[in-house]
């Protein structure tokens, strides 16, 4: 858990509840009453994230650009609470071919001619990029594999594939507001890295999408051996 990303949850709560908070106050004259809606607000927050991880994303993003922040501070907290939400709640309980690993067209080389957007076993599996990685990927753990040109596409293969849960990998930007435009699909999120800036050439850590992957799959013989999951603090 990144506890900036915590403390940037719980700051969004904090401010939008003054709002409900100001208004119970006028009407019972008694600041407590404004101190127990804030401290109720971020209690309940607790327990309903996917609902108030949306409020907290939506009050700190337009406050971000007023304060002249710099960085996805709201993206990244979307992007670690809601994918350690994802993994506490569905972790080893989902076939993988339920599970859909939903990838950038940005990983692809900016010079490969093959059409893989429709299809990615168009591609070749050259090395040139880590789509062939991926694609490895997907055939030893089952699950299924789509590329996204954006947001619409990203979520017409969620609607197509009617996965149960979701790997997703992107910038910042674009997975933490996609994991809310998901909803109610569970995503655990893997950010890419940009060597060569946004948008182009992008690459990302196949090891690390692999254990995400892996933490949501139901595998037999890890349940016999093992019935209970790990536990988690912060979520219920
Ligand atoms: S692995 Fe090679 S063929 Fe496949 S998308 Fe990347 S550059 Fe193109």
């Amino acid at each position: 858990m990144r506890n900036s990303s915590l403390m940037h949850y719980h700051l969004g709560l904090t401010i939008f509840s003054l709002f409900p908070g100001v208004f119970v106050f006028l009407i019972t004259h008694h600041w407590y009453w404004l101190v127990m809606t804030v401290v109720l607000v971020n209690i309940l927050g607790l327990f309903r994230t996917s609902i108030f991880l949306s409020l907290a994303f939506h009050v700190l993003k337009p406050m971000a650009g007023i304060l002249g922040g710099e960085g996805f501070a709201a993206e990244e907290m979307v992007i670690t609470l809601g994918s350690k939400k994802t993994l506490q709640k569905l972790g080893g309980s989902i076939p993988a071919e339920r599970i859909l690993l939903l990838l950038p067209h940005c990983l692809q080389r900016h010079d490969c001619d093959r059409r893989i957007t429709f299809n990615p076993y168009n591609c070749i599996r050259c090395g040139g990029c880590p789509v062939g990685s991926l694609l490895d990927l997907a055939e030893r753990t089952g699950v299924k594999i789509a590329i996204a040109t954006g947001g619409t596409l990203a979520r017409r293969h969620i609607k197509d594939l009617r996965p149960l849960a979701v790997v997703a990998v992107a910038c910042p930007r674009d997975l933490g507001q996609g994991m809310l435009d998901a909803h109610p699909v569970p995503v655990a999120g893997v950010e890419n890295a940009r060597p060569a800036g946004d948008c182009i050439d992008t690459t990302v850590d196949v090891c690390a999408v692999e254990e995400t992957i892996n933490r949501l799959t139901y595998h037999v013989e890890k349940n016999l051996e093992n019935p209970l999951r790990e536990d988690d603090s912060f979520f219920p």
